[in-house]
């Protein structure tokens, strides 16, 4: 049986605490290797490594630091169908679908390699007489970024590329589900040149995260995954002195007013719901559908997905293939039968869908007249199961979408310009898309939810990225005017 280790001082190294954990291939159902999960000296191992490295790294030179993720860049681009096999291969993913995550991933590289500019800090010449006032960022040492099984490349690369940009080393603790694709992107940077030790992988579970949050050499969390575990994190984190970035669940409501193009809005809800078989955090989940679009819009989604291939990611003919774990699959699938106890209406069961062996799949599911306050409304199912609310105007979309715990991403479909900034205006949620299904922000804007999508007070990459991984000092300094120097600079003295 394959093992899969860590990743630390530059080489792949196995775990030395005999516990370890199955990483399946989810398109066929067989454990396709273990892999090994650290115990807490083995964690405190990597930090002390991290320490040493930071030392040395957090005093390069900022065109060093470009230079190497300018390399990782190109690396990275040139082996993208070898990383995108992996994502497929653990998590399931179809191939076309890995290989848009590792684009978004290297929009976030792409962004990092303008260090030199985005740790630029501001400067006041003659604060006063003989005074300036200038900030300086600096890294924080070292950081840990805890990952989710969904984005097995991208979400560290949203974490990693800005942390060691801006100084610091990274310890990063992927999901031990499909662990793979960091290992992949840990030799990438090896061969770019970034110094041993300045990027750590530690896989593992809870043992490895609490030591993470205890560990006293660690700055910060920088963490996505549920939303439970999101809030574990943020108050134990910040509980023992840490800065912590903690992004969570979500439930993402699709609102379409009634002068929306039908055609257009059923294959956005149909691509942004299906797509990963559902498991992403800016899947659209909830189609609200405000008047008299509800029956044509349901109709049309419907008629869609019949045509959709499912099925194992390796066949490019597939357009959505399976989930994450048999666990996972059975609790998705549960929810089709919670949505008839509900009271709503199963427009489509998934799970009449016949696959040929036993992987972990799902066929598309949707649900009408699901109604607030019940489970399927309120649960964060993640999987191929898209459930419509249908409501008679704007105003109760709109309060639907304000009230529901989770406020991560949300769209409006309309042909009416000033319904959807009514709607940007109003709406009480982090990411929004006018006539875009999945508002995920480009790599210059900063990735973030609000209310239980997200603890803490910076948002994902980008800017907000660069802000949580360095801290600010601020310099005031005197000198007095050359002309009053006591070294002869050839000034005229004053007498
Ligand atoms: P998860 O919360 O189960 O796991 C995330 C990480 O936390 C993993 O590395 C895991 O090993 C660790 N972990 C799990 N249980 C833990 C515990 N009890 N104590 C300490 N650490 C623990 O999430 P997942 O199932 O891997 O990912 C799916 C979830 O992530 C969904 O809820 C999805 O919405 C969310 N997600 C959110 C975003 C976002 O940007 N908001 C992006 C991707 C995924």
């Amino acid at each position: 049986m394959k093992r899969i280790g860590h990743w630390i001082d530059g080489a792949e190294v196995a775990g030395t605490s005999n516990r370890h954990g199955p990483v399946y291939d989810p398109a066929d159902g067989r454990v396709q290797a273990q892999v090994d999960f650290a115990s807490v000296s083995e964690v405190d191992e990597v930090v002390a490594s991290a320490v040493a490295a930071q030392k040395s790294w957090g005093q390069s030179s900022l065109s060093r630091r470009a230079e190497i993720l300018f390399r990782f860049r190109e690396l990275l681009d040139g082996r993208k169908a070898e990383l995108a096999r992996i994502l497929t291969s653990e998590h399931g993913k179809v191939f076309s679908d890995a290989m848009g995550e590792i684009s978004r991933g290297l929009e976030n590289v792409e962004f990092a390699c303008g260090v030199p500019h985005l740790l630029k800090g501001e400067h006041s010449e003659q604060a006063a007489n003989g005074v300036d006032v200038y900030s300086l960022r600096q890294p924080l040492g070292v950081v840990a970024a805890i990952t989710p099984f969904n984005f097995p490349a991208m979400v560290p690369i949203w974490m990693l590329a800005n942390a060691i940009a801006c100084g610091n080393a990274c310890v990063l603790k992927p999901s031990e589900k499909d662990p793979s694709a960091s290992l992949f992107l840990a030799n990438l940077l090896k061969e770019a040149g970034l110094p041993d030790g300045v990027l750590n992988v530690i896989n593992g579970d809870k043992t490895v995260v609490d030591r993470l949050i205890e560990h006293p050499a660690v700055a910060a969390l920088s963490f996505v995954g549920s939303t439970p575990i999101a809030k574990y994190i943020y108050e134990n984190g910040t509980r023992h002195g840490k800065r912590v970035q903690a992004l969570g669940g979500a439930k993402n409501h699709m609102v379409v007013l009634p002068d929306a193009d039908v055609e257009m809005a059923a294959d956005a809800a149909v691509s942004a719901a299906y797509g990963s078989a559902g498991e992403r955090c800016m899947a659209v989940a909830l189609v609200v559908a405000v008047g008299a679009v509800a029956d044509p819009l349901v109709a049309a989604i419907a008629s869609r997905l019949g045509r959709i291939k499912v099925g194992p990611g390796t066949d490019p003919a597939n357009e959505m293939g399976p989930l994450i774990t048999r666990e996972h699959r059975d609790r998705v699938a549960s929810y089709l039968d919670i949505a008839v106890n509900e009271g709503a209406t199963v427009v489509r069961d998934g799970r009449q869908d016949k696959f040929e062996n036993d992987g972990f799949f799902l066929g598309l599911s949707l649900v009408d007249h699901v109604k607030p306050g019940t489970r399927v409304y309120k649960d964060e199912i993640f999987g191929p199961v898209l459930s419509v609310v249908r409501v008679d105007t704007y105003e109760e979309a709109l309060n639907l979408v304000n009230t529901h715990e989770y406020g991560n991403g949300t769209a409006i479909f309309t042909r009416d310009g000033g319904a959807a900034r009514r709607f940007q205006r109003e709406v009480d949620v982090g990411m929004v898309g006018i006539n875009v299904p999945v508002p995920v922000p480009v790599s210059y804007y900063s990735f973030g939810g609000w209310r239980s999508s997200l603890f803490g007070d910076h948002h994902m990459y980008g800017p907000e990225g660069i802000r949580f991984f360095t801290r600010t000092k601020v310099v005031t300094s005197r000198w007095p005017d050359p002309s009053t120097s006591v070294i002869d600079l050839g000034f005229p003295r004053n007498r």
